[in-house]
């Protein structure tokens, strides 16, 4: 189960369909496709399913920005204040810029769990 669910959300991680890791879940710059070009499996199945690829980017988000400061509290001489504007900064960007891919890995993760069906339901 674990297995499975790890090489699902790598996929979609990587913006790779999690069914058949051939189509592409990228549409344009910036956005996610509704459905694989290859195989047809819904990418967003049900309103509101993307509430946990909000949780998975905020968790990664804030293990980076917490590991972050105790990295650069033993490391560098840098104060508090540097230090917020500093990870709140890339905390920021970070969201920003890896959240189509976090919303991948959590269509990966629904794939895994109960099996996306082509008829979207
Ligand atoms: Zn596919």
């Amino acid at each position: 189960m674990l297995w499975p669910m790890a090489r699902a959300a790598w996929d979609g991680l990587r913006l790779r369909c999690p069914a058949c890791r051939r189509g592409s879940m990228a549409r344009g710059a910036l956005g996610l496709a509704e459905r694989c070009p290859a195989c047809g499996v819904p990418f967003e199945p049900e309103e509101g399913d993307f509430i946990g690829a909000m949780l998975v980017a905020y968790s990664v988000t804030a293990v980076l920005v917490v590991a972050g400061i105790y990295l650069t509290a033993a490391l560098t001489d840098l104060g508090p204040r540097e230090q917020l504007l500093i990870w709140c900064g890339f905390g920021a960007a970070f969201i920003v810029g890896t959240y189509r891919n976090m919303k991948g890995a959590w269509v990966g993760i629904l794939y895994a769990m109960t099996g996306l069906r082509r008829d979207g339901r």
